[in-house]
């Protein structure tokens, strides 16, 4: 049982899907960065790679993704020549060892299969062939169909995450997606059919008109189909900074109390229904390579999300594309355009980031550990700046978290809370702070 603390739900946390977080980054930090990181890779390091395709076929109007329409046929054509050149040139400064592929967006199902399956060949190729090497792609359910799926599978693709975000039609109209329950159980059952044995769901609460019955409706229908994880989203109403979502009627919105109150039934129902619960938003079958890391310590939180992979390099190609090394994040030009023309050229497409230090490494660890694990080891006091003890008692006072010895652990109240409780370890925030709309630094998922 998790209890609603409205003054709690106000303050805007971000998702520390990197420490320093991507509002932090600046411009002092860019391609000369990017090439220096590259190189001072040792051999053999296991280096993860995403692929961001930034178009879409339509736009979801809750959507908080670097993503446009596609328009013009040859803007896609353009685009894979320019991942292909980016990748080449990566290929020339890097010597890790390829560890896992990620297809991102946007809708990386925009490009035909063929072309997939090209940008996998020659990222295996330039990186070291490993055939079991896996390889996941998000996957937009309106524009894909079994034979697209095969074709996926044939070129070595492991895993699908289907943006399903929600089964209620009504809650689909006002988002501008709509996509019937077949159409996704049809392609669950192509994949499974392919051989392609792990299915991702990503889902959203937080919608405009969405109801408790409705989240119960789609937890009901997405617990049939059995994929082997679902991502559960807030969903961040963010207008001034995201104009497509001025299309969505900010009165219809559920208030906090009834986020939380969905957020809550989803996590009951797939507890109830056998999945495990992975860090705060992410839910596995106990089978599952997520759920088995978790258990055995090894879970790690990138820009992805929650992830078995246990990687500090990962590599982002395309517009604005992260990548992460142990020392520094550089993240590309996110303008399409000027990120061609600086791939094309030869380059490299870095545009801002940060340096660590060993205060944000240390803080970057602190912040992962205790979001994959829930429970950290403290640092001696004096290791860390700022009013961190302070902010952590008020939570460890309202039963949020608990301190043993020199351990901090997330109650299970606490869970609904947990990036709040890691922001006291972050040094460009303090929890005091009240923020605008509640949750708002949640995203909106892609693809
Ligand atoms: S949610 Fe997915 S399909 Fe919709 S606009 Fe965003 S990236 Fe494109």
């Amino acid at each position: 049982m998790t209890t609603f603390h409205a003054d709690l739900a106000r303050r805007s946390v971000p998702r520390y899907t990197s420490y320093p977080t991507a509002d932090r980054f600046s411009a002092s930090v860019g391609a000369d960065d990017q090439r220096a990181a590259l190189q001072g890779i040792d051999p053999g390091t296991p280096v993860s790679f995403y692929v961001h395709v930034p178009y879409c076929h339509e736009i979801c109007w809750y959507c908080g993704c670097n993503t446009g329409a596609i328009g013009r046929a040859d803007r896609l054509l353009d685009y894979v020549g320019a991942l292909e050149a980016e990748i080449d040139t990566v290929a020339g400064l890097l010597s890790g060892q390829l560890a896992a592929i990620h297809f991102g967006g946007g809708t990386p199902n925009a490009l035909p299969a063929a072309t997939l399956a090209g940008l996998i060949d020659r990222l295996k190729s330039r990186f070291g062939r490993i055939a079991t090497v896996p390889v996941s792609v998000e996957i937009d359910p309106r524009h894909c169909d079994g034979a697209y799926l095969e074709a996926l599978a044939d070129a070595g693709v492991t895993r699908l995450s289907f943006g399903v975000q929600t089964f209620a039609e009504a809650v689909q109209r006002r988002i501008n997606r709509v996509q019937p329950h077949r159409q996704v159980a049809a392609l669950v059952a192509a994949a499974r059919g392919a051989g392609i044995a792990s299915i991702n769901f990503d889902l959203l609460y937080g919608l405009p008109g969405q109801t408790l019955e409705d989240i119960e409706e789609t937890i009901a229908l997405s617990i049939a189909l059995g994929p082997d994880r679902i991502a559960a989203f807030g969903y961040a109403h963010l207008p001034r900074a995201i104009p497509r979502q001025r299309m969505i009627d900010t009165e219809s919105l559920p208030d906090a109390a009834s986020r939380f109150a969905q957020s809550a039934a989803i996590h009951e129902r797939l507890v109830a229904a056998g999945y495990w619960a992975i860090g705060f938003d992410h839910f596995a079958r106990p089978g599952d390579i997520l759920a088995i890391a978790a258990r055995h310590g090894r879970l790690r939180r990138n820009f992805q999300g929650f992830t078995d992979e246990d990687c500090d390099v990962v590599i982002g190609l395309g517009a604005s594309a992260i990548s992460q090394f142990p020392d520094r994040i550089v993240q590309n030009e996110k303008h399409v355009g000027h990120y061609r023309s600086a791939v094309l050229g030869g380059g490299l497409a870095g545009a801002k980031g940060a340096v660590r230090d060993e205060q944000d490494r240390l803080r970057a660890a602190l912040i992962e550990r205790l979001l994959c694990d829930g429970s950290v080891d403290l640092p001696a006091r004096d290791r860390l700046g700022g009013p961190w003890a302070e902010q952590l008692a008020e939570l460890v006072d309202r039963g949020l978290a608990r301190c043993d010895d020199a351990r901090l652990a997330i109650t299970p109240s606490g869970r609904p809370y947990a990036r709040l409780i890691a922001a006291c370890f972050d040094d460009a925030r303090t929890v005091r702070q009240p923020a605008a709309p509640a949750l708002s630094a949640d995203i909106a998922t892609p693809a």
